[in-house]
């Protein structure tokens, strides 16, 4: 698996409680295994300061957002202290945002409005977001042309090649893991190898998205030491050097995040 890029993974959750008690480890796991860079996107008011914390302590760049499957929790003031918190911290982008049409029990019209402003938010401080999309290609692509959003990276992506098409003229990279680990995820196999490579970033969604040789009964847990060997599918599909397809992967996820240092 070596290569003499450093991977980025271009979002986990390193914050999460999954790793608390041996965060440590997982990065040295990771830097040994060639992913030298993190991005990490808050889902919550009350992980915007956990998020912080890795990304100061482990060099990771932070997002802030309010993600829509736990918009059951986001209080009305979290959007203002999102502001507040955005005016004062370094971000690269506005996230984890966006809308969850799968999850039963989320109120579609609140996840709209915490979508919508958090999408004004990330316009108005000219920052790129990361979207979570799940059964609403269509409505989220709706929402970032209304709000001139320039950019950024549609997680798990999951659309179809022209919905891909849409999400890379609106400024989008598209982001693939775990998923495109099992022989019958088809339509996302198809995808990874079709979509033009400089689009493409590879993520892990860490701990969630556990790719197929760590899939069991919970609690399963992913890492990002997992990436190479996520991206080792990824690059057989498309009959490309696991080399070429970092480059292309740290590459899309520089320029769409806009991220200049490192
Ligand atoms: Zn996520």
């Amino acid at each position: 698996m070596a290569c003499n890029e450093a991977w980025i993974d271009s979002h986990c959750h390193l914050d999460a409680a999954e790793f608390s008690a041996d965060l440590v480890d997982v990065i040295q796991r990771s830097r040994t295994a060639g992913v030298g860079n993190w991005v990490v996107p808050a889902v919550s008011r009350a992980t915007f300061a956990s998020t912080r914390a890795v990304a100061r302590q482990y060099g990771a760049w932070p997002a802030y957002g309010l993600h829509p499957v736990y918009v059951n929790e986001h209080r009305d003031a979290d959007l203002a202290c999102l502001v507040d918190w955005l005016a004062r911290e370094p971000a690269v982008a506005v996230g984890e945002i966006g809308l969850d049409g799968f999850v039963p029990g989320l109120d579609m019209n609140r996840q709209i409005a915490f979508f919508e402003a958090q999408l004004k938010l990330a316009r108005d401080l000219d920052l790129p977001v990361i979207v979570h999309i799940r059964r609403c290609q269509d409505p989220v692509l709706k929402y970032l042309r209304k709000w001139g959003v320039k950019g950024g990276i549609a997680h798990a992506f999951n659309g179809s090649l022209q919905q891909a098409d849409a999400f890379i003229r609106q400024g989008f990279a598209l982001g693939f893991g775990g998923a495109l680990t099992y022989s019958g995820s088809l339509r996302i196999r198809r995808l990874a190898a079709e979509l033009p490579l400089e689009y493409l970033v590879l993520e892990t969604d860490s701990p969630d998205m556990v790719p197929a040789w760590l899939a069991g009964p919970p609690p399963a847990r992913n890492e990002p030491s997992e990436l190479p060997r996520i991206a080792a599918c990824l690059a057989e599909l498309r009959g490309i050097s696991l080399l070429e397809l970092a480059q292309s992967s740290n590459a899309a996820v520089r320029r769409v995040l806009r991220i200049t240092e490192g």
